[in-house]
């Protein structure tokens, strides 16, 4: 009997204008300029860019996430900036970086109604890879989709990411319930459906995104998909998750 459901939420319950990054990449970049940092722009996100993806791509190899402020540090110290990763200015600098993620994300069409009705008859746990813990709340509080869930779980706080296992098992061990009890719901094949059945979860992958050729959350690591290749169930709509739901009653 399935006893809860667990999401993902970027590109799965929500997507981000395709011009967020650069946003937040100019006002991370005037952050530290108002600092009183001497950075000529180019030449910053050119290295911060390095950093980024150098430290993105050993939390995908080693599954323990990283944060946005290590990279920052990382690269101003090729400006011979020395500054605390956990001090005001890089701070100052990661909110404001997250801030455009605030005001350019939105909700896809018909989430709240379908959470809203399985929030009555399911447990509902969000299990996110996001380095910035109070920006995925902030995100969540704003689009009003926090209150639908029993459970976040989110890397940043966590420590692993999808597909590391430890975050799965937590999920389950928080929401009271066996694996076969729970289905997970998300659009990347490997953190989310390959995520879910290496801890023995029954996936349920979500191409909306794919399907309606929306442009994928801008990152600094592009993931790429062959349809016919993600095993589990496959959803395109929030009609298709009613039709399995009541497929798997
Ligand atoms: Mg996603």
């Amino acid at each position: 009997m399935l006893k809860a459901i667990g999401f993902d939420l970027f590109n799965t319950l929500m997507v981000v204008h395709p011009n967020a990054l650069n946003v937040a990449l100019g006002r991370l970049v005037d952050t530290l300029l108002r600092a009183g940092l001497s950075l000529t722009p180019e030449r910053f996100l050119e290295v911060h860019n390095q950093c980024a993806v150098s430290h993105i791509k050993e939390a995908k190899a080693t599954g323990r996430e990283t944060h946005n402020s290590i990279w920052i540090s990382e690269a101003l110290k090729a400006f011979n900036y020395h500054l605390d990763p956990h001090g005001e200015i890089i701070g100052e600098a990661v909110e404001s970086y997250f801030s455009a993620f605030y005001e350019l994300s939105s909700v896809i069409p018909g989430t709240h109604l379908i959470l809203g009705e399985l929030k009555s008859r399911y447990k509902l746990a969000l299990v996110s890879n996001f380095t910035h813990y109070p920006a995925c709340i902030r995100i969540l509080e704003r689009l009003g989709l926090r209150y639908y869930f029993d459970l976040l779980l989110i890397s940043g706080e966590f420590g692993f990411r999808k597909p590391h296992p430890s975050i799965f098992d937590m999920m389950v061990h928080n929401l009271g319930v066996r694996r076969e009890e729970v289905i997970f719901v998300g659009d990347d094949p490997e953190s989310d459906v390959k995520g879910a059945l290496m801890a023995g979860i029954r996936p349920v992958w979500s191409s909306y995104v794919l399907d309606q050729r929306i442009p994928f959350t801008p990152g600094y690591v592009a993931y790429t998909v062959r349809p016919e290749e993600v095993p589990g169930y496959r959803i395109s709509t929030w009609n298709d998750l009613k039709a399995l739901l009541e497929s798997l009653e």
